[in-house]
């Protein structure tokens, strides 16, 4: 009998199937653990997203402090309504001039903001055209969007040229992040750009991990390319990496973001990012702009440790910006493989299925503006001392 036929037995236990799933998830070596980080501690960290080393800079904790004691622990409200202080409007314009966009608006997180651009933007009958390796918040994006999707190949641009040659007519954009957050290679953003404009389509980058690193001063890869400010292009990016604090952001044409404001659902029904994290992400930014140096040392780091990894036998994909990506053997391998760094005092990421396709588990360091070569010089080490057999 089916089991929703009427006579069906009812289930004693409506979430006794998670018990399956997770004898599943550890037969496959895949339980996740959440596991709080000490404030303090001796462990040399090259598994967050801290690139230019700012999260912890006294002025970018103390533009925290203020803007709480100013402005509230919280937002208080949407953004349309109590949710927009001083703060978001200041970091909205530095933002888009910085990156040289015409205007900017801000999100509680790069989440958020890649949810509202592709919906706000994309919508029933319009054609999404997505990077098969693009980030999570992009694929559920396109999905909450409505409209049609076609995944293409990673990285190929033919591929793109090729699916809107097959939709001639359609509104499109074209979807892709501009570093790829696992194996830490960049998209080719000038052949994206010139397929949308040979087929009138817009083009949507994730430049989450760009921000802050590439491009002058950190001006991210759309302004690398020659592309930031073009009326048909859209930049995400997330507060969260370079800048040190929490939020994110869509930047483009002012029309698009007024489009935003009235449109996208992330933006309209969700609590305004908090004024600390606005403060601490505007003091970051004023940082960055001051001291642009970190943007081209986060990427030496990141060079010196593909180099020394390669080098020494470990497969490693070439970082375009501050992610370095290294292959594990297995999911298993991978995750005793982190364990072993962590107990020898190095915190690294451990990519596995689902976050990654089988097969391709890997280890994730992050460089770091302020790593010391003796700090790179460790790392590599205790990489190398924990490798496991290939
Ligand atoms: N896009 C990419 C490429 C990311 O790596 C991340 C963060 N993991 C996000 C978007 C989401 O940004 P946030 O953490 O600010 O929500």
């Amino acid at each position: 009998m089916p089991e929703d036929a009427p006579g069906a037995a009812v289930p004693e236990d409506p979430f006794g199937w998670t018990a399956d799933e997770a004898r599943r998830r550890a037969a496959a070596g895949l339980v996740r653990t959440l596991r709080p980080r000490p404030a303090d501690t001796d462990l040399l960290d090259l598994a967050g997203n801290d690139y230019l080393g700012l999260t912890r800079h006294p002025e970018v904790t103390a533009a925290a402090a203020g803007a709480a004691h100013r402005w509230g622990a919280g937002a208080t409200g949407s953004r349309l309504v109590t949710g927009t202080t001083a703060l978001h409007a200041e970091l909205e314009r530095e933002l888009a001039g910085f990156c040289g966009f015409e205007a900017a608006l801000v999100f509680s997180s790069g989440y958020a903001a890649n949810l509202a651009a592709l919906t706000a933007l994309g919508a029933r009958g319009s054609l999404l055209v997505s990077d098969a390796d693009n980030h999570a918040s992009l694929v559920d994006g396109c999905r909450l969007s409505r409209a049609e999707t076609a995944v293409v190949p990673h990285a190929d641009p033919e591929a793109v040229r090729k699916t809107l040659a097959a939709h001639p007519g359609r509104r499109a954009l074209v979807v892709s992040d501009s570093v790829f957050s696992v194996d830490g290679d960049a998209a080719p953003l000038g052949a994206l750009a010139a397929a949308c404009r040979e087929h009138g389509a817009a083009l949507v980058v994730d430049d989450a991990h760009g921000l802050g690193v590439l491009g002058d001063g950190g001006r991210g890869a759309l302004h690398a390319a020659g592309l930031s400010g073009a009326p048909d292009v859209v930049a995400t990016v997330t507060l969260s990496k370079s800048l040190g604090s929490q939020g994110g952001a869509v930047l483009g044409p002012a029309r698009v973001v007024e489009h935003l404001v009235n449109a996208a659902r992330t933006f309209i029904f969700d609590t305004g990012l908090a004024p600390a994290a606005a403060g601490a992400a505007l003091a970051a930014l004023r940082l960055l702009r001051r001291e642009p140096d970190r943007a081209g040392r986060a990427r030496a780091v990141a060079a010196a440790l593909h180099a020394r990894l390669t080098a020494a036998g470990l497969s490693a994909a070439r970082p375009d910006a501050a992610v370095v990506s290294v292959r594990a053997p297995s999911p298993e391998a991978a995750v005793r493989w982190a364990a072993d760094c962590r107990a020898e005092g190095l915190a690294v990421g451990c990519f596995r299925p689902p976050s990654v396709p089988d097969g391709v588990s890997r280890l994730r360091l992050t460089a770091r503006a302020d790593l010391t070569e003796e700090q790179t010089d460790r790392a590599v080490a205790v990489v190398l001392r924990t490798a496991p057999p290939c």
